[in-house]
């Protein structure tokens, strides 16, 4: 029974996207690249219990860095540094994906890659004006596991 859930979940790895597991931008833990690391910011992060937390700016649709919880270890709270100063030292590469890529192709980018988090965007073509591309959540690599081991 366990067993051919498991199967059953790998099989729908080619049939599913990223869409349909991931995270909504509006249930993203976030914070804006304007942040100052004081001691308040500190606790929320840590509260959060997240490791991967997306940095943003201006608004949360423009995703502009991912900061790990582990860039955190050698900041001070009393020093109250800018956010930037640690994302700009770290740089992690932002991995983005678009909203229709098959879950087993995002597997595969999993393993490759270094993160474990991607960004997804969709190409959003319904108004009046230009196509755009638009940041609708976020993926993770425990998502698409998920889709895996799910037991119905
Ligand atoms: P890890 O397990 O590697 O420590 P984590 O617990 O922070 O990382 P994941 O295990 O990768 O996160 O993901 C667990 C769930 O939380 C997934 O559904 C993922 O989409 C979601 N998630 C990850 N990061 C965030 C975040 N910053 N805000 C909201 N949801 C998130
Ligand atoms: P994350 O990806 O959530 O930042 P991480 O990179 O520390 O975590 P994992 O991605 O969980 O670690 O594991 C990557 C590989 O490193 C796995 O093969 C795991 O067994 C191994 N590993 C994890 N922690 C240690 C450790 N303390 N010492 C040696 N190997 C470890």
């Amino acid at each position: 029974k366990e067993e051919l859930n498991i199967i059953q979940g790998a099989l729908e790895l080619r049939t599913k996207t990223v869409e349909d597991v991931l995270t909504p931008l509006s249930d993203c833990y976030m914070l804006s690249s304007d942040a100052v690391l004081d001691f308040c910011t500190m606790s929320d992060v840590m509260q959060s219990g997240f490791t991967r937390i997306p940095v943003y700016e201006n608004e949360r649709s423009n995703i502009v860095d991912i900061l790990f919880v582990k860039d955190l270890a050698f900041v001070d709270p009393d020093d109250c540094t800018p956010l930037k100063t640690i994302t700009q030292f770290y740089n992690h590469p932002m991995h983005c994906v678009f909203s229709d890529t098959k879950l087993d192709v995002m597997l595969e980018e999993f393993k490759r890659g270094k993160s474990h988090l991607a960004v997804v965007q969709r190409v959003n073509s319904e108004g009046e004006g230009d196509p755009f591309y638009e940041v609708m959540g976020i993926v993770t690599l425990e998502d698409v596991i998920e889709e895996i081991i799910k037991s119905e």
